[in-house]
């Protein structure tokens, strides 16, 4: 099998190689886990998917004792416990559905120190017999999860969370960590007052998800757009939100019906129907998921591909929320939003319906989501301008930036456009606003006189979709607005009389240069290569997770079968430098994997091609069959020596070679003495050849020189 050595160290960096497979820290989480190692208490507000979790599981690894992790969901648990496990590490959570037995058999392991993490919902953690247990035990740490919770400021208050001061009061010599992926300056407060904590060290990473693409198109024929871009990314997750439960159901069977594997979820369905379709979208056996924003809280599932927004979202907040669901394991992901107006349209209605007293802090916040979508600048630096981060340069991975807007001075025909409508008392509908600005001879304009009107046929030489599409910019931006109350009919918008008098110039962009679907370029040779090898090994990895009853991201991320695909690994000690390959699975998935890379890599050959550690492969194979090196040496016409090299080397890189076995001892200790006058420096097995006058050959001074 293959081997680990134990770790004896102090270096977290050495921790997260071994546990999680990963070479580097990420941006913050070296020092944050100083912090906490240094006993200080700690605030950490990070994105979704920015890495939180190794912050605290690190120290509780590196310090004696149990570190108690308070999470919010029953259900995350469960799964953060099981991805622990399959790293390697001791963890457990602790709730109500276990039996009494299961209980005993985890506080005991907390006495006796053998559990590492032990996760506990809020209102567990704060029942008196609970609190009981924690005095007998050792904590090394208590880490906080989603902490914005305790703040009623938040979109997610929980009153439990408010009681979690007490850690504080009882325990104050254990260190505290809380997380969130909320980011305003309210939460923060309130989270470190809350948790009574003593001069926190507070650490804010940026909230920029780079791996994230941000593309913002028209909201018609949506269905075909979303078609198409579905079949740009065959086997991929993704959630499409919708704002009606309606429309998921309607969304997911038009799906089906085109063959996609798609599924719908709302919160109106049935409780159990709701776990199952869940389920079956973590363990990858729905691809596509049509939901409403109720979809989503409390999974963690790393490799949604891409979120695509059917409807306007209600806000940036939300809007950022939901997309940062998709590319959790940091690969590249896809984030979609359709606007159409008619969306903001129904908010404003629903808003004024509803009356809410902050009902003008809700229009604000839908106009910015607006501002966004309608944008002719970098849409990442609008996001994080929201959240009051600067990106200095636009991201180059937003439609805008990949596809720059080119705009013109639309001011006269913004001008003409208000004029027409002024002219006509504001009370015509916007197709007939526009063939009133084209001339048109239809009944509807003679029968109500607009022929006469001084701007009739002043927008001539535009055609009818154009003018709809500015229409739609002015509206966008606030020169023109819908009286939805008053049959769709165009008035003036807040800059209407800017417009008109005060000189205001208006840029607007040509029909052409509006968002459009971007087209995937075709894949070149190693990129399509690259993708054949990681769907073999998707497949390799979600047989192996329905066999261990997990979701298939917990075996190996997408990032991590990205890089092995990338580095075509055929050895263990390849295999140990992929990005997420740590100890555990190593032990648990390797040779799976290393099976089928080399598989591949066989096929390859066979296809007449030379791809790198392949003459190994053929080696280790008839070594395998249990030929002998001159055997294989004929078989292969090659040397013996090279035989014998590629030998060592596949020992030297993991692989379970008895070398001993191939030499005859007394040989080996006649080739070691000489060995030790001559020297093995490079180059100097001539001189142990010579030294011997010819006596053994060069197979036999490889084979021992390895072994030494
Ligand atoms: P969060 O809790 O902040 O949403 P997670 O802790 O779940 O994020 O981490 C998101 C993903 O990033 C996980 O797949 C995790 O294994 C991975 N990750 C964390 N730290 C690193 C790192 N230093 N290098 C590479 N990947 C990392
Ligand atoms: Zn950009």
């Amino acid at each position: 099998m293959i081997s680990t050595p134990p770790l004896q160290t102090q270096n977290p960096a050495d921790y997260l190689k071994r546990y999680y497979g990963y070479d580097r820290f990420r941006p913050m989480q070296e020092a944050i886990i100083q912090s906490i190692l240094s006993g200080r208490d700690t605030v950490v507000l990070m994105p979704t998917g920015g890495g939180k979790s190794v912050c605290f599981q690190i120290p509780a690894l590196m310090l004696p004792g149990v570190t108690i992790v308070v999470s919010p969901l029953i259900a995350l648990m469960k799964d953060q416990v099981e991805a622990l496990h399959m790293n390697g590490i001791q963890a457990a959570y602790y709730n109500s559905t276990q039996t009494s037995r299961e209980q005993r058999d985890i506080e005991a392991a907390c006495q006796k120190g053998t559990l590492k993490l032990l996760y506990v919902s809020p209102e567990k953690l704060l029942t008196e017999s609970f609190f009981h247990f924690l005095k007998q035990i050792n904590i090394s740490l208590f880490a906080i999860d989603e902490a914005h919770c305790i703040s009623s400021w938040g979109h997610d208050f929980r009153p439990e969370y408010t009681q979690l001061h007490v850690l504080k009061e009882q325990f104050p010599h254990v260190p505290t960590i809380a997380l969130t992926a909320t980011a305003d300056k309210l939460t923060r407060q309130d989270i470190a007052t809350g948790l009574g904590m003593v001069d926190p060290a507070v650490f804010v990473a940026s909230f920029n998800r780079t791996n994230l693409s941000l593309q913002v198109l028209p909201g018609q024929n949506r269905l075909q757009q979303i078609i198409r871009l579905l079949q740009q990314k065959p086997n991929t997750s993704g959630i499409i939100y919708c704002l009606s439960r309606k429309s998921t159901e309607s969304l997911a069977a038009k799906l089906q019906e085109k063959g996609f594997s798609a599924a719908f979820y709302h919160a109106k369905m049935d409780p159990d129907d709701r776990t199952k379709t869940q389920e079956a979208f973590l363990r990858d056996d729905v691809r596509i998921m049509c939901a409403t924003i109720a979809f989503g809280m409390g999974i963690d599932k790393s490799n949604v591909r891409w979120v695509i927004h059917y409807n306007l979202p209600k806000n940036i907040e939300s809007f950022y929320q939901e997309i940062g669901r998709a590319g959790r394991d940091g690969a590249a992901a896809q984030t979609v939003l359709f606007y159409s107006f008619a969306d903001v349209a129904t908010y404003k209605e629903m808003l004024a319906e509803n009356n809410p007293a902050n009902l003008g802090l809700q229009l604000a916040k839908l106009e910015r989501m607006q501002q966004y979508a309608d944008a002719h600048t970098c849409r990442r630096q609008i996001l994080l301008s929201y959240f009051s981060e600067e990106l200095p340069e636009p991201c180059g991975n937003c439609d805008v930036c990949r596809d720059p807007r080119v705009t013109f001075d639309g001011t006269i025909l913004a001008q003409k456009a208000l004029s027409a409508m002024i002219r006509t008392g504001e009370r015509v509908p916007m197709n007939l606003l526009i063939d009133i600005l084209r001339g048109s001879r239809s009944q509807q304009v003679l029968q109500a006189g607009y022929d006469q009107i001084k701007t009739y046929g002043a927008g001539r030489d535009i055609r009818f979709e154009d003018w709809r599409n500015y229409l739609h910019q002015l509206i966008n931006i606030g020169v023109i607005e819908i009286a939805y109350d008053q049959h769709y009919a165009l008035r003036r918008g807040i800059l209407a009389d800017q417009v008109l008098y005060g000189g205001r110039k208006i840029d607007l962009v040509r029909p052409d240069d509006a968002p459009k679907p971007v087209v995937e370029k075709p894949r070149t040779k190693t990129e399509s290569q690259r993708d054949e090898l990681f769907e073999r090994l998707r497949i390799l990895r979600k047989q192996l997770a329905d066999e261990q009853n997990v979701p298939a991201y917990v075996i190996f991320t997408d990032t991590t079968l990205e890089d092995m695909a990338r580095q075509k690994p055929t050895t263990p000690d390849a295999l140990r430098n992929v990005s997420g390959v740590g100890e555990r699975k190593l032990q648990l998935f390797g040779k799976q994997f290393l099976d089928e890379i080399v598989g591949y890599v066989r096929g390859r050959v066979q296809a007449g091609e030379k791809p790198k550690g392949a003459t190994q492969l053929l080696t280790l194979d008839l070594y395998n069959r249990g030929l002998s090196i001159d055997e294989i040496a004929a078989e292969r016409q090659l040397t013996s020596g090279s035989v014998a090299s590629h030998l060592v080397q596949l020992s030297k890189s993991g692989y379970d070679i008895d070398l001993a076995s191939l030499i005859d001892p007394y040989e080996r200790q006649e080739i070691e003495k000489v060995i030790g006058v001559v020297g093995l420096e490079e180059g100097r097995l001539k001189a142990v050849y010579e030294y011997l006058g010819g006596k053994y050959d060069y197979a036999k001074l490889t084979l021992v020189a390895g072994l030494l």
